[in-house]
């Protein structure tokens, strides 16, 4: 028995949905595109809202519509996928490293005023694991420092705080739908906002610098960020399935915690009470993290590891920001997270033996031995 990380849940109902756009002979952006649009801004509770061909360029495409380019500074939370940083790396601005809480490896502005620059623009809370940063406290900071706020929701489609989906907070907001989202076309992102200014830029931006498609006058630069029908017709399809993803995680997340609760070495990953939870990932914090996915990697369950902190990443050498001694939560994530196997059709059989493996590790005659 091979237990992966995750294992998207797609069958025949996205087949069908698929050779549907086959018979209609319409394969790029089209039809089935607008309805998944509409079914997305229904979910979201937005008023506007474009396609990307990902979630990396999704940010990439938003903070170019928020004017952020070269000499820009945006604070992005040091714990994060790198792909947030890197989107702000194309506008050619400098993505500046933000500590996070211990709680939930959410971003927490109280000791980032000190990185502010005249050259600030923006900036992008990431809600990680299927939760949703505290988004009072992001906004205060914003607001006191005119900060644009652009948030990363790749990991928290379908969830809210205090009624408020993910991604509707902010000037802007966007998602992934890799596969291993909660919600996935195989690629593909969204930019949501409210902002008709922003909007309009939005749609320049991605359609090639004209509003229409079908006219070779272009007044402005743009680029192609079309995604597919083919995709769409998998996200309405995936949309339908959202509520049912959501119960299973939830229900694996809790089976974690019942049978992993007596091992003292354990604590768990903890949204804040105010915020809905999605487990995008079975996240534990956990004393020798690194040795016991080795353990349970030999036992054919595949953990990963939590984020790598973005000041220590090579490619952000150039930053200088490599300062150990600011960023104590995210080594901490690194050092001692791991997730556990969860997705829709993961087994509680499956769950059951990844625990077994795990209270192995932790028993007396295995433990330190690794
Ligand atoms: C997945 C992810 C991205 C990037 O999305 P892609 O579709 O893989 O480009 C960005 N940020 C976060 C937090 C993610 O989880």
């Amino acid at each position: 028995m091979h237990i992966p990380q995750f294992s998207p849940w797609i069958g025949d109902e996205e087949y069908q949905a698929i050779a549907s756009c086959f018979k209609h002979n319409w394969i790029t952006e089209g039809p089935e595109s607008k309805k998944f649009e509409k079914k997305l801004l229904h979910l979201i509770g937005t008023r506007f809202g474009v396609f990307a061909p990902n979630g990396t360029l999704a940010l990439y495409l938003g903070l170019r519509a928020l004017g952020i380019g070269p000499r820009d500074e945006v604070l992005v939370p040091d714990f994060t996928f790198i792909g947030s940083a890197t989107a702000v790396e194309m506008t050619g601005a400098k993505p500046i490293f933000v500590e996070v809480n211990r709680r939930n490896f959410q971003i927490d502005c109280s000791n980032a005023k000190r990185l502010l620059t005249r050259n600030t623009k923006a900036i992008m809370p990431v809600h990680i694991y299927g939760t949703i940063a505290d988004m009072d406290q992001v906004h205060a900071f914003a607001k006191t420092h005119s900060l644009h706020v652009i948030e990363d929701a790749a990991q928290a489609i379908g969830v809210h705080r205090n009624g408020v989906h993910a991604g509707a907070f902010g000037d802007i907001g966007t998602f992934s739908f890799f596969a291993d989202k909660t919600l996935t076309t195989g690629e593909g992102g969204f930019v949501v906002t409210n902002n008709e200014t922003f909007y309009d830029r939005l749609l320049y931006l991605r359609n090639q610098g004209r509003r229409e498609r079908g006219s070779f006058i272009h007044p402005e630069i743009g680029y192609n960020f079309r995604i597919t029908d083919i995709q769409s017709a998998v996200g309405i399809i995936q949309i339908q399935k959202l509520n049912e993803v959501k119960k299973r995680k939830k229900h694996i997340a809790d089976r974690y915690r019942e049978l992993l609760a007596a091992i003292p070495y354990i604590t768990f990953f903890e949204p804040d009470k105010e915020a809905e939870w999605i487990p995008f990932r079975a996240g534990i914090l956990c004393d020798h993290a690194h040795e016991l996915m080795r353990f349970l990697k030999k036992r054919n369950v595949e953990p990963r590891t939590f984020f790598y902190p973005l000041h220590r990443q090579p490619c952000f050498a150039y930053l200088n920001q490599n300062n150990d001694a600011l960023f104590p939560n995210t080594i901490f994530g690194y050092e001692h997270g791991v997730c556990l196997p969860t997705f829709p059709t993961l087994t509680d059989k499956q769950v059951m033996y990844v625990c077994h493996v795990i209270k192995q590790f932790y028993s007396h005659e295995n433990y330190g031995k690794q």
